[in-house]
């Protein structure tokens, strides 16, 4: 007879854990670490030293209230500070809607390929998560209100998205808005939306209109604070109200509250990394263009990265890519494991990563296709 052992609720148990992009490669020295949608830069100048100027305080409690920041956020995107939350990361706040507005019996609906963690925080409460079928791997507003029923209490949409880079136009976001019931909370995660291009409405300016939409916004990706985990909400403040009964009391550190602060002033600094991130995400862009004979495809992007597809079959696959990138120090994304096999994750890097990036993909086409004379397209 076997002892009782303590058994992990049945809506745990369905999880598969979550698998980071790669950071080491055995004895390969890394020559790029494009996995993770990182500033290859790094944060500004001013954060770190804003950081360092606080790290002797590490003996005292961050402020709970994250006061400053929230003032900082409010000041420069003309908002109400008592309508923002920050977060660990905007992790912690997708997390916390799904525990605040959904539970065993609810469903939580996104689009085919969306950022895989709404399908964890779904999971982790008991919800449902319900997927619409994506357009080309962008959200499909007409799946989505399809795939809305009466259970449905939270929609979560990435905008642009990741791990796609696809971005929908301010129609259609407001369409997909105007179909919801009102009981239904339209979570507009806008980690990418600094980096967003043309048609586009910003989460915050829904948040401003409707009380059931919620805007979250990170310091993870333009800003350059990915190890800090700051990020931060605002909505309704019936929203707000719920994820600061959640949220764990001292859930930002006073590094990250500095750091958070001083990068919100350094405009430059961001101009900087926004102006490098266009230019080489349209450099990638192409590059990946000019291998299309050998079947590979960029699907179009509007965020700090590059999803490239490849054929599901022969010499050209992406596990192939991914082990050749690898081989040659490269750190992509292989995407085999949120059930996209045929598809690489790249994010920009600096120019030299990012060449390098690109002339390893091209030597591991050559090589598979045994042509090096399809550089036609190439310059
Ligand atoms: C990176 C990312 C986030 C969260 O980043 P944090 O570091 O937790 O703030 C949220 N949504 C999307 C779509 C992302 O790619």
């Amino acid at each position: 007879m076997s002892a009782p052992a303590p058994t992990m609720k049945p809506w745990i148990d369905a999880i598969h854990p979550y698998v980071a992009g790669k950071a080491k490669l055995g004895d390969t020295p890394i020559v790029a670490k494009l996995s993770s949608n990182e500033n290859p830069f790094g944060p500004s100048p001013h954060a770190i030293a804003a950081m360092q100027a606080v790290v002797a305080d590490g003996h005292r409690y961050p402020d709970p209230a994250a006061t400053a920041l929230r003032a900082a956020l409010a000041e420069k995107h003309g908002l109400d500070a008592d309508r923002i939350v920050c977060g660990t990361g905007s992790d912690e706040l997708l997390h916390l809607l799904a525990g605040a507005f959904a539970s065993v019996g609810d469903e939580v609906l996104y689009a085919r390929h969306s950022f895989i963690v709404y399908e964890l925080a779904a999971r982790r409460v008991g919800a449902t998560p319900v997927v619409a079928p994506d357009d080309d791997y962008a959200c499909d507003v007409d799946a989505m209100l399809a795939a809305v029923t009466p259970r449905t209490r939270l929609v979560y949409l990435a905008n642009p998205n990741n791990p796609t880079g696809t971005q929908i136009s301010g129609a259609e976001v407001r369409r997909l808005h105007a179909g919801l019931p009102a009981d239904c909370l339209f979570a507009v995660d806008g980690a990418y939306a600094e980096f967003a291009e043309g048609d586009y409405v910003d989460g915050l300016d829904l948040a401003r209109e409707f009380p059931n939409v919620v805007a979250l916004r990170t310091f993870s990706k333009l800003h350059g604070l990915a190890a800090q985990r700051v990020g931060w909400a605002y909505g309704a403040p019936h929203v707000i109200d719920a994820l600061n009964r959640i949220r764990g009391p001292f859930n930002v550190t006073t590094t990250g509250q500095a750091g958070a602060i001083a990068a919100l002033g350094d405009n430059d600094w961001a101009d900087m990394v926004l102006r490098h991130t266009a230019q080489w995400r349209h450099w990638m862009t192409s590059e990946i263009a000019a291998l299309g004979n050998a079947g590979l495809r960029a699907i179009p992007s509007a965020a700090n990265f590059v999803l490239i597809e490849f054929p599901e079959t022969g010499p050209v696959t992406a596990a192939a890519a991914n082990d050749a990138l690898l081989a040659d120090g490269i750190i992509a994304r292989y995407l085999a494991v949120q059930a996209m096999p045929r598809c690489l994750r790249v994010s920009v890097g600096t120019e030299a990563e990012t060449r390098a990036a690109m002339a390893s993909l091209r030597r591991f086409v050559e090589r598979a296709t045994g042509s090096a004379g399809n550089k036609t397209a190439s310059a």
